[in-house]
């Protein structure tokens, strides 16, 4: 990080490294996370805090750095002839809402029904919820698109979600109510009866 002082007592910061490269995005956040310390009215720059930013930062992109293709591979498996819902109850899972940047966690069910013979390996459920958890989300739209993931990777006859939440930006700012469990639903396909 580059830092200009002005005849003025302002400071401009450049991203620039010692040799005049553009540093990688990790410095801009950092110092994005520094400057929101100073709006809270902390010194980023104590002991306390040095280390504060990276760390948050590093958290963050644990919590919700997106990646764009899901490449988990679907395999499927023949099964003897199996009729009826495939089931997993209460995944858990933790994501970052879009309009607040605080978690929301809870479980995530899902049941499908097979098409044909055709049935996946159950982790392979677990791991897809684990991969489209990572990044800024609402809750609807999280449980719209591991829904449709699986219709379309594994085409079965019908695919039915339930996802679970608590919101942290309900439980800790504005009505603060902890507790309160927000439950959204998605359904593809056709099924002589939904499990949920
Ligand atoms: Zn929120």
């Amino acid at each position: 990080m580059l830092r200009i002082f002005l005849s003025n007592g302002w400071q401009i910061f450049l991203p620039l490294d010692c040799n005049g490269n553009f540093e990688d995005a990790m410095g801009d956040g950092e110092d994005a996370l520094r400057n929101l310390l100073r709006d809270l009215g902390e010194n980023p720059d104590g002991p306390d805090l040095a280390k504060t930013p990276g760390r948050a930062l590093a958290a963050l992109r644990e919590i919700a750095a997106k990646s764009d293709e899901c490449d988990l591979p679907m395999a499927t498996f023949p099964a003897m002839a199996y009729g009826d819902w495939i089931r997993l109850d209460r995944i858990p899972f933790g994501s970052l809402c879009e309009h607040h940047m605080l978690p929301f966690s809870g479980a995530v069910s899902i049941a499908y029904w097979p098409a044909g013979d055709r049935i996946v390996g159950l982790s392979k459920l677990v791991r897809l919820v684990e991969w489209l958890s990572k990044r800024l989300q609402l809750q609807e739209h999280f449980t719209v698109r591991i829904a449709c993931a699986i219709y379309e990777k594994l085409q079965p006859r019908a695919v039915a979600v339930r996802v679970e939440a608590e919101h942290s930006c309900m439980a800790l700012r504005g009505v603060r109510s902890p507790g309160i469990l927000t439950t959204t639903y998605h359904r593809c396909g056709e099924a002589p009866r939904w499990p949920f």
